[in-house]
This record gives C-alpha cells, sequence and structure tokens, in this order.
C-alpha cells in the first residue's frame, strides 16, 4: 500500500466513492479510499434507491432533482450505467398534511422541479392500480424513480480508479492520526499507515466510534428500516409507480423481476449486530397495507426480505462538513433514510469543499455540523422523519 495520499476517504459506500469520483474530476487524484469489508456492504448495499425529490426544504430538493439528473446521465460522466428507471413517484399524505404539501410542491417548483398535486381521478388514469380515497392528499413527481446502489457505487469507485485513485477493500481504519491540531495520517487494522493532510469519513453508522477517540461527538444513532418482499400477480399488476404511503407508514417500489419491495420501521439498533432478516409481525402488518393501497397485490405472496441501517442524526438531515478542531478533518454522515438520491451532489460538494476549501456548487451550511448546538435545525412540514 503506498504510504502517502492527498487525501483518504473511510467508508466505500456510496458516499465515499461518489466523492473519490469528484475528487479525481476536480482533479486530486493522489487519493485512497479504504473499506474495511467490500464496495456497498453497508447501508448503501441495502438502499430501496428510490429517487425524489418531495422535501420541505429547498437544499434537500434541489440536491435531489440536480441529483436525479446525474443518475439519469451516470452513462456519459461516469461511463458505467446507474440502473436509472423512471417510475413516477406518487406520494400520499392524510388530509391534515394537504397544505404542508401544497406549499412543499410550490417550491419544488419554484426550483424547475416537475411536481404536481392530483386528484382521485387522476391517479385513476396515470396508475390504474392504485386506490386512493377521495380526502387523501396526492403529490406526482413524474421524473422521479430508482436506480440501483451497486451499480452506481462501483461505477463511481471504477471511474476514480482509472482517473489515478486507489481504493482498497478489507482495510478497516482503526485510528485517525492527529498533530497539532490537525490530520496526519490513517492506521489500518492490518498495520499499513497512510500519511495523508485530509481525511473524509464517510463509515455511515461505523462513524461515531471511528472519531470519538479524537473526542469528537457525531450525533449519530442507527435505527434498523425493514424491506419485504412480495412476489407480484405480474398478469394483474405488470409493474407500478413509486409510492410514499405516508397515511399508511410505507414505501412502496418495484423490484426487478416480479416483485415488489414494501419498506417499513425505525427501530434502534446496534451497529455491531442486528437482525439483518425482517420481522413477522411487520410482513404481517405491511402486506395487508399493500393489498389496500393496490388492490391487485392481494394476490401476491412473500418472498423474504433483507434490513438495513439509518444513520441518523436528531433532525434526519446529514452532516457536511470540517470536523472543527481538526484541520483537514470532514465528514458526510448521518444520511437516514434518504441519502441515496442526494450522493452525486453529495460527493461533488464535499469534493469541492476539500480540494478547494469550499463546496462552489452549492452552498450546504444548512448542512453543518454546529447547527444542532446552534438549535438551528432543518425542519419540517410534516411530522414523518424521513420526509424531513
Ligand atoms: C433499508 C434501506 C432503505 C433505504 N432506501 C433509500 C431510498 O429509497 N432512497 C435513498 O435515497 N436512500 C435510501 N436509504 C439510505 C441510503 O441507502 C444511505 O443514506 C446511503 O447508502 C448511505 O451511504 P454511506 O456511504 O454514507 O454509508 P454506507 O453505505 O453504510 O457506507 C459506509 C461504509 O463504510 C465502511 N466502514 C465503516 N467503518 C469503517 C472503517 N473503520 N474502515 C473502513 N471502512 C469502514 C462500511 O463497511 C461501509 O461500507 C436506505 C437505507 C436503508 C438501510
Amino acid at each position: 500500500m503506498k504510504t502517502s495520499a492527498e487525501a483518504v476517504i473511510i467508508g466505500g459506500g456510496v458516499m465515499g466513492c461518489s466523492v473519490l469520483h469528484h475528487l479525481a474530476a476536480l482533479g486530486m487524484r493522489d487519493t485512497a479510499l479504504l473499506e474495511q469489508n467490500v464496495l456497498g456492504s453497508g447501508s448503501t448495499g441495502r438502499s430501496l434507491a428510490i429517487l425524489r425529490m418531495h422535501y420541505s426544504n429547498p437544499i434537500t430538493s434541489i440536491m435531489a432533482w440536480r441529483s436525479l439528473r446525474a443518475f439519469r446521465d451516470f452513462p456519459d460522466e461516469v461511463g458505467h450505467p446507474s440502473g436509472y428507471v423512471n417510475t413516477g413517484y406518487f406520494l400520499i399524505v392524510d388530509p391534515s398534511d394537504r397544505g404542508a404539501m401544497e406549499e412543499n410542491l410550490a417550491m419544488q417548483r419554484g426550483l424547475g422541479i416537475d411536481a404536481r398535486a392530483v386528484s382521485k381521478d387522476e391517479v385513476g388514469e396515470l396508475a390504474p392500480m392504485l386506490r386512493v380515497d377521495e380526502s387523501e392528499a396526492v403529490a406526482y413527481e413524474p421524473q422521479s424513480g430508482m436506480a440501483d446502489p451497486y451499480l452506481v457505487t462501483v461505477g463511481y469507485a471504477q471511474r476514480a480508479c482509472d482517473a489515478g485513485a486507489r481504493l482498497t477493500t478489507g482495510a478497516e481504519v482503526v485510528s485517525i492520526g492527529v498533530g497539532g491540531g490537525r490530520v496526519r495520517s490513517v492506521t489500518t487494522a492490518g498495520g499499513d499507515v497512510i500519511h495523508t493532510p485530509r481525511v473524509l469519513v464517510a463509515a455511515g453508522p461505523w462513524s461515531r466510534r471511528l472519531v470519538s477517540p479524537l473526542g469528537v461527538d457525531l450525533p449519530l444513532e442507527a435505527v434498523r428500516h425493514q424491506a419485504v418482499m412480495v412476489r407480484r400477480p405480474d398478469r394483474l399488476v405488470p409493474t407500478h409507480p413509486i409510492v410514499g404511503d405516508i397515511t399508511q407508514g410505507i414505501m412502496i417500489r418495484p423490484h426487478s423481476g416480479d416483485f415488489t419491495v414494501v419498506a417499513a420501521g425505525e427501530d434502534p439498533a446496534d451497529v455491531g449486530g442486528y437482525n439483518e432478516g425482517v420481522d413477522p409481525d411487520t410482513v404481517a402488518d405491511v402486506i395487508p397495507k399493500l393489498a389496500r393501497r393496490m388492490p391487485d397485490m392481494a394476490g401476491g405472496y412473500f418472498r423474504g426480505g433483507w434490513s438495513g441501517l439509518f444513520t441518523v442524526t436528531p433532525d434526519w438531515h446529514p452532516i457536511m462538513d470540517r470536523v472543527e478542531g481538526v484541520e483537514g478533518l470532514y465528514c458526510a454522515v448521518g444520511f437516514s433514510g434518504h441519502g441515496f438520491k442526494l450522493s452525486p451532489m453529495i460527493g461533488l460538494c464535499m469534493a469541492e469543499m476539500m480540494a478547494h476549501g469550499e463546496s462552489a456548487s452549492l452552498d450546504v451550511s444548512p448542512f453543518r455540523m454546529s447547527r444542532f448546538q446552534e438549535e438551528d435545525l432543518l425542519t419540517s412540514k410534516y411530522s414523518y422523519n424521513v420526509l424531513a
């Protein structure tokens, strides 16, 4: 292993690999990414990878919108497939949230996003398999969809390595060396040391314990989210759009083959070990909800599933920042259940911050770490965390 680098990235999820690629694109190629396991083995590989743009704050909507275009243009810009599929996205909220939804839609349209409220009749025309009540409020984003988190992660990594970046899997970073108030090195479990002036922590739910020996307390907790797979009665429901069914607390997306994934749950979890399958109670809860929303899915049946971890901050929005008091230390963490869709812009903005001192493409100061002490949290018009 080469013993020096201009920058070291800890973590080979979609964030670490996106930053590695964007650093290379900015001309910083003497870089090293260290991944303790294999690429995408953390939250990324378990992601539903839904791409939608409905948020309560402009910074997240604009990041999601610009990122959506990056997923769409990925083959031209990165040279690899992203697996982007344009399914359209329906958001369904309680009647009491209609006003909040309309405000968010107006904000989105102001940013150039194609998003609008639709009536029950329009839903019937656009997505005949969907059933909504007259009173429910429904938003529609025609351009939204999903991508493949593994293809995106590996695509970024491959492109960066082609440009000269180095990537080592099976390399757990056990310490970040600091001297004179600034980052000096990282050390792996195998005893390798890389001397560097810049370190990015992009270690997902493991990030908190990685930096705590430096006296840095990242306000991160892990919560478990479950994804239940259902075999579709494909002649009745050949495919369907993505549905954020907030009134029932589930997300629904089509999966390859004739499968549908229904996701739910936000239970506190231990990053050191958690149930990676799905709970029988959750299966029994979400399948009737799916059939309520898509009646023809009543003939579908359970075909397994998985769980993964959200890394959450107190406001369920990420931290993208320098770490105060440790010159050269950066973090891109706390993406909860909505980081994948932002990953192209997160990679670009963090790479600009690391290479040029500031994120020129977008002011990401709303995601600064000090907002928690300043009690300047990003707020939501809804009471639902993931939509925040
Ligand atoms: C079930 C589920 C569904 C989701 N659905 C969506 C969705 O529909 N849309 C969306 O936008 N987002 C979704 N998300 C969220 C999204 O997947 C995450 O926000 C995103 O993948 C976070 O990427 P990351 O690179 O920060 O973290 P991770 O993917 O967890 O990557 C961190 C990496 O760091 C490595 N690492 C940790 N410690 C060390 C160390 N000491 N040394 C070296 N390597 C280390 C880990 O092995 C891991 O590979 C979902 C998440 C889950 C779990």
